[in-house]
This record gives C-alpha cells, structure tokens and sequence, in this order.
C-alpha cells in the first residue's frame, strides 16, 4: 500500500451532534445512550477554540491523503462527524469554517430528511461548501459486524448510491455505525466499493482491506474536556491510552456478558461525573 502519511497514522476524532441537553433529541437520534455523545454548544465552542489553540496545522480531509503523490509529514489530524444529525447544519459548520476547518459528514441515509435529521438540500450545502459527505450506512445497525454478508454490502452499497445520486458525484468514504468491526465488515465495504472506511477504534493507525483504507478514531464524549480533545488530536498518547483500555474492557465485557457491561459503565459514567478528565 502507499503510504498516505509519513508514518502511516492518523488520528481522528469522532463528534456527534451539537445541541442543549434538555433539547438533544432535536438533532440526531433520540436515545439516551446516543445523548451521552451530543456537546452542548457553549462546550464545542470550547473544544473548537481549544483545539485551535493547542494542535497546529488545519484539519486534514481523508481526499488529501488519497491526492497527494509525497506522504504528508508527521501525524495529521482530521475531524469526523457521525449519524447527520440537523446540527450538521445549522451548528456545527459555521463553527468549524470560522476556523477555516472542513470536516467529514457522515449520514445514514435511512433518516435524510426525518425530523432531526439533515435534508437533501442541507448536505448537498455542506458538501458545496468543501465538507466530505460520507455514509454511515442506511439503517445504522448498531452491531454492525454480526450482520449477514449480503446485508452488510446492501447498507454500504445503497448508502452510497443515495448520496452519489444526492450529490451528483462519486460517494465512496463511510463510517462505521455502533463501532463494532471486523474484517468482514471493512471486506462489505470494498465489495461495495468504498474506498475509506472510518472505524471506531481508537487506533492512528491505518491499515487497507482489499482496497478500501480504513482509519480508526477517537470518540468525543460530552463529559470530556477541550483540554482532553486538544491532547487526543495534538497525538497525545496518554489521553488515546485510556481510550484504548477502555474501549477493549467494553469489546470484552460486551462478549463475556451484556448485563456485566452495562453495571460496568454504569459506574465508569458516574465516576467521571464525579472526576471529570482534565
Ligand atoms: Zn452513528
């Protein structure tokens, strides 16, 4: 494979929706569990400052990497938007472009339009405006990876076709809802003819399946301080270490037992409430 930076890594954070908590299911999906992932927007206006502030270089876009014949030198960075949620739109955009940033969008094309949800016009805006429009399949199955074969290419293949239609272009970037992966699940992507696959691993690093480049990234939860994000996309390994742990305790309590993951988190949450990461 060619290499796509110096060092085949980069990081990349996944944010969600942008709105007040009392109102979060006015953007995104309703759920409580997807609440936990939605910033209050006085706060993403502090990661956005912070971030600034703290890494240095732009954003990169995933098309950068593919474009360019020489590596792009050190670790760069880029920034990821999950489910196309309304505040895509009317939030997160002109926040990110007063920076001078361009983001990834990820939608799933089941909910274009539904309330909460960004319209057709509101996409193709944000692709207009130099935003990468991606899929986050169709039906946002939230174990990904225990889904038939022929299922999972069907939610990469109409995914893609909906938003190529939709945008007049070739769509072939997506993110992996609900985070469970496997290689099979990057091999659906290829078979459909995704060239970038967006996982949930807490990795930099970057690994190609059959074709198709596939990035880890780190979540951005809304307990989590500017100052963690600054740290996790300036390459910080302490802040990604813990992700790491964290998110393979979950893979593995999620296999040993449901309801063991549940009272687990239950009481990580309630932690962190208590001592908030600084
Ligand atoms: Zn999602």
């Amino acid at each position: 494979m060619k290499n796509v930076t110096e060092n085949n890594r980069v990081v990349s954070l996944i944010y969600h929706d942008v709105v007040e908590r009392e109102v979060h299911h006015l953007s995104g999906f309703p759920s409580a569990d997807a609440a936990l992932y939605k910033l209050d927007p006085e706060l993403f206006r502090q990661h956005i400052d912070t971030i600034a502030r703290t890494v240095s270089g732009l954003p990169v876009l995933v098309t950068e990497l593919a474009a360019t014949n020489n590596a792009l030198s050190g670790t760069p960075w880029m920034i990821t938007f999950d489910d196309g949620g309304a505040s895509f739109h009317t939030r997160i955009a002109d926040l990110l472009e007063n920076q001078g940033w361009r983001a990834h969008f990820f939608v799933a094309t089941d909910y274009i339009g539904k309330p909460g949800f960004m319209s057709p016009e509101q996409i193709r805006d944000l692709r207009h405006r130099g935003h990468i429009i991606g899929s986050h399949s169709c039906s946002h199955p939230l174990r990904f990876a225990s889904r038939p074969w022929n299922e999972m290419e069907r939610e990469w293949s109409e995914s893609t076709s909906v938003l190529s239609e939709l945008l007049e272009e070739p769509v072939r970037i997506a993110s992996l809802p609900g985070g469970q992966y496997s290689k099979q699940v990057a091999q659906t992507a290829a078979a459909a003819g995704i060239k970038v696959l967006f996982t949930s691993e807490p990795t930099t690093r970057t690994t190609e399946v059959e074709g198709c480049l596939v990035l880890g990234r780190y979540s951005i939860q809304r307990w989590m301080s500017p100052a963690v994000a600054a740290a996790i996309a300036s390459g910080r390994f302490a802040p990604r270490f813990r992700q790491l742990v964290w998110w393979e305790f979950k893979k593995f309590s999620k296999t040993v037992g449901g309801n063991f993951y549940l009272r687990a988190r239950e009481k990580w949450m309630n932690e962190l409430n208590r001592n908030p990461v600084k």
